[in-house]
């Protein structure tokens, strides 16, 4: 049996804690970031201390005469502005490379763990939701780095560092602002936890929304055949309604609230002013300082009150983080092998292999088989009896529950996944073809090969000719999920993908019921083409593919039933000749007919 890869245990929360780690791969540039805002905020706090300087210098000199000269006052304080401005010159680009090049950082990890996550996480998922996550939380999380990040930062050394210096002045004074700030504070925390589940379900809601927009513009060819556009504008309008209102409801409960918080800061400039005022009557302070200690109230009231704003963007920000931490941290559950699969016939063997999607129900029970290298194998049953779901485990689609399969003698959980894949080839029955040229799609697993072998391979799947009849041949740009090419088309494309790859293994899907029967004719003899030499698995449905298969495997109920040629199965006249037995009989009577 493979060796399961152990699970790495999550130390980052899944919130923008997760999120800011993404920061920490560089250092040195938030540092630098760190180091420049410090600076900022350090003259920020000094400037209030020059205006009390100058207030107390300018009173001695009205009361008692003494020599001031508000110039040097003016001097320092234009100074220090310049070395403000230079210093928050240098900080926006910096940062904003910083922030930008974090938030590549965390597209690509999305992208990337998309791109990753194994067929049975898309089972349950659906599009619109993951494209909702990868465009509409990024974007909140721009909103967060651009607007929040530095200035949270900003924000809490400002109130540590003013309070402290308001400490200096008087205790009194340092009493009181405590006493409103962390009531103040706690406050907004406290609604700030109720708001994050309500930014949760906005998002979720959102994603739902998308969903429906996503699947009407995939599914549009449906819904107008059925001409339910009415019914999908309804649809859509009830998704975005409860968009509309849940979001509504989120920015009123915050903009209620926020002013509450402020109001019990707003006491502590009259509080301030009455019992500063006091000590300056006593003599205790000195009426410069008690500026100073009112104009660093100011500047924090204005940055209490701006807790209130970013406390919602950063609210709004970690439901998104979560949103996107939970598909960048989804367990892999198909992780890739060490081995690299050395050259081999294309061998495939199934040991007792078992598997099922869900809890409840088996989909695969003891299938055991060898499949020669280079045969072809049709395999046949009613619908639902297995046949994908066994052809599945193969390039491990899905990773099986009991048993193991063995490509070329080597368990396939132990082989490298991309090596895998590069020696079987897949050709469902739909064929997805991105928006790129004819030649790009063809090449789409091997985007080295030259135009040459692209269009002999376009040529061995009956491609070449309705290609070169496209307006501009190979550089043609497929439309938007190919809806240039009709499915037969599309099938031979995906057969020339096939032959470009040159597999070991093919697994072929021979559902060619929608075309007419000379294309029918073209794919199967591509197909039939693509498969000498290659050991071949042939979902069939046609008595006339079957016919043709060195060995027919028969399923039904997840098993294999019945297993040999089609000579041995019908002479056998077991469930095989319960499945095609109309066509045995039209086909034994052409074959009577045609000895006449
Ligand atoms: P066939 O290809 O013979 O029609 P499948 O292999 O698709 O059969 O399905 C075998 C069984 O597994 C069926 O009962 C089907 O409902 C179930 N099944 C197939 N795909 C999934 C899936 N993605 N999730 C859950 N159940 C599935």
């Amino acid at each position: 049996m493979a060796e399961k890869t152990p699970e790495i245990p999550r130390v980052v929360p899944r919130n923008l804690g997760g999120i800011l780690v993404f920061l920490a791969r560089y250092p040195w540039r938030v540092a630098a970031c760190v180091g420049l805002l410090m600076a900022i905020i350090a003259i920020d706090l000094t400037l209030p201390q020059i205006l009390g300087d100058a207030i107390t210098q300018l009173r001695w000199h009205s009361e008692w005469g003494a020599e001031v000269d508000p110039m040097v006052y003016v001097q320092v304080f234009g100074a220090l502005i310049l070395v403000r401005t230079g210093v928050a010159w240098i900080l926006g680009p910096s940062r904003n490379r910083l922030v930008q090049q974090t938030l590549a950082d965390i597209r690509t990890s999305l992208y990337d763990a998309l791109q990753r996550l194994a067929f049975r996480y898309h089972d349950n998922s659906n599009t619109g939701e993951l494209v909702s996550r990868s465009t509409a939380d990024v974007a909140r999380l721009q909103n967060f780095f651009f607007a929040c990040l530095f200035l949270s930062f900003d924000i809490f050394v400002s109130l540590i560092g003013t309070v402290f210096l308001i400490f200096q002045v008087s205790s009194l004074m340092g009493l009181i602002t405590l006493g409103t700030m962390i009531p103040t504070i706690a406050l907004i925390v406290f609604f700030a936890g109720k708001l994050q589940p309500k930014w949760r379900k906005v998002h979720d809601l959102h994603g739902a929304m998308i969903t429906v927009i996503q699947e009407n513009i995939a599914g549009v060819r449906v819904v107008k055949a059925f001409s339910k556009e009415n019914e999908e504008v309804g649809k859509f309008e009830r998704k975005r309604e409860a968009f509309m209102r849940t979001m509504t409801e989120t920015v009123n409960f915050w903009a209620a609230r926020v002013p509450i918080a402020q109001f019990i800061f707003g006491w502590t400039l009259p509080l301030v002013l009455w019992m500063g005022g006091r000590q300056v009557i006593s003599g205790e302070v000195r009426i410069g300082d008690l500026a100073k200690v009112v104009f660093y109230l100011m500047a924090i009231g204005h940055r209490v009150g701006m807790i209130g704003q970013f406390t919602n963007i950063l609210q709004n920000a970690s439901a998104s983080a979560e949103r996107i931490l939970e598909i960048i941290d989804e367990p892999r559950t198909i992780r890739s092998g060490r081995l690299a699969l050395p050259p081999g016939p294309g061998a495939v063997r199934f040991e007792q292999v078992g598997f099922s999607y869900g809890e409840d129900k088996v989909s695969l029970e003891d299938v055991s088989f060898d499949a020669e290298p280079g045969k072809r194998y049709a395999v046949v049953g009613p619908t639902g009896s297995g046949k994908t779901t066994l052809v599945n485990m193969i390039p491990r689609f899905y990773d099986v529950s009991k048993g193991r399969v063995l490509v070329d003698g080597l368990d396939v959980r132990d082989l490298s996944l991309g090596n895998l894949r590069r020696v079987v080839s897949v050709i469902f029955q739909e064929t997805f073809l991105f928006s790129a040229t004819v030649a790009e799609n063809i090449a789409y697993g091997r985007p080295e090969a030259d135009r040459a072998a692209i269009e002999e391979c376009a040529r061995a799947a009956q491609a070449d000719e309705f290609i070169r009849e496209l307006e501009q041949g190979y550089d043609t740009v497929i439309g938007e999920r190919g809806v240039t090419l009709s499915g037969g088309q599309k099938q031979r494309i995906a057969i020339a993908r096939a032959f470009l790859m040159d597999p070991r293994i093919l697994i072929l899907d021979d559902a060619t019921s929608s075309v007419d029967s000379q294309t029918e004719r073209l794919i199967q003899e591509a197909m039939w083409r693509l498969s000498v030499g290659r050991t071949t698995f042939i979902i069939a449905h046609r008595y006339s593919t079957v016919q043709h298969a060195d060995q027919i495997l028969v399923m039904r109920g997840g098993r294999i039933v019945e297993q040999g040629t089609n000579a041995e199965l019908t002479a056998r006249g077991g469930f095989y000749c319960e499945l095609f037995g109309p066509q045995l009989e039209e086909n034994a009577e052409t074959r009577v007919r045609s000895q006449r």
